[in-house]
């Protein structure tokens, strides 16, 4: 069992970095890669980890594209966390982050609800703060009851408290990924919400622009048009890709190494990603080096430094 899609706390999973690695290795997971939202900041610490535990790794992010009319979220897989322009490209997507956050807070004092920065921040433990930590203060605040109806009210794309986000355009976000000796890889691509007609057009843009895959399997998506997704993909050579998206414990749905119908993700696709990125380590490798050495000094990727 893999699982190429995964968040930790560096974005908006439950888990730190190890503890994430560390779960995948009980749940017997061979090999992870950790996609958080538009941060890399998790990398490293995942990365200890998984040489700890014996684990293949994978070390990745999930851009967040400008689309229209659902959202559009690009994986990129393989990539070198410490590669100058993806940091930087990252880091600047944080500043209008951390911009569009406070004008959503100053919506909402305007509206008479008062949320401070300060005391989300602190709630979140995480430095990226996004929609779903200004939905937990309006829990906190008792204006709603859950996450969801804060969304379903005010924040959902469409709502009054909503603020669009300056993203990533699609061309830029291929080049930094590949920059970075990544692949990319387009995410739960039926959350793009459009039709079956329109993704078959995109995905032929998609392939002119230099998108490298697809996930054809992803855990909120149904088995059927999973499949679906990988014909379609294969038909025009995209590396199709499945993960579970784990975030956290809430949603069992989404169980680690798991992904639509509740499958077990197939180690076949850790070997299809590995055609494209060859310093990833065979499982063989891994499987043999855990053999002979217990969990010493393993590892899913040679850090390509020099
Ligand atoms: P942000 O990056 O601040 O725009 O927040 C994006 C996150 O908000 C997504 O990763 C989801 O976890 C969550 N989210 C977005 N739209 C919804 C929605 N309609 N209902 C529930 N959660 C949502
Ligand atoms: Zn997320
Ligand atoms: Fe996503
Ligand atoms: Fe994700």
């Amino acid at each position: 069992m893999v699982d190429l899609h995964t968040h930790s706390r560096a974005s908006d999973g439950a888990l730190s970095p190890a503890e994430l690695l560390t779960l995948a290795a009980r749940k017997g997971v061979k090999a992870l890669a950790l996609t958080d939202h538009d941060t890399i900041d998790g990398v490293q610490a995942a990365y200890e980890a998984s040489l700890q535990l014996g684990l293949g790794f994978i070390p990745g992010v999930e851009i967040e594209i400008e689309f229209s009319p659902g959202e559009f979220h690009l994986l990129g897989l393989g990539i070198d966390p410490e590669n100058d322009h993806l940091v930087h490209a990252l880091n600047s997507l944080a500043k209008t982050r951390q911009r569009r956050n406070k004008n959503i807070l100053l919506r909402f004092r305007e509206a008479g609800i008062r949320l401070d920065m300060d005391e989300i921040e602190a709630a979140a433990g995480t430095s990226r703060i996004g929609r779903p930590h200004i939905a937990d203060a309006l829990v906190r605040q008792k204006i709603v009851r859950n996450r969801q109806e804060a969304f379903d009210k005010y924040l959902a794309k469409g709502k009054p408290f909503y603020l669009s986000k300056d993203c990533l355009e699609l061309e830029d976000a291929i080049a930094i990924i590949r920059e970075a000796g990544g692949v990319s890889v387009v995410a739960h691509p039926y959350s793009l919400f459009v039709s079956k007609s329109k993704l078959s057009e995109l995905m032929d843009e998609w392939k002119v622009l230099g998108v490298d895959g697809v996930e054809g399997y992803h855990s909120a998506a149904k088995l059927g048009q999973c499949r679906i997704l990988e014909r379609m993909g294969r038909q025009r050579g995209f590396l199709i890709t499945a993960g579970s998206d784990y975030h956290n414990e809430i949603k069992p749905e989404c169980g680690i190494g798991h992904t639509a119908g509740g499958i077990e993700i197939s180690d076949s696709f850790y070997t299809e990603l590995l055609s494209r990125l060859p310093q990833l380590r065979p499982l063989e490798v891994l499987e043999q080096a855990q053999g002979l050495s217990g969990a010493q000094g393993l590892s899913g990727t040679e850090r390509a430094d020099n």
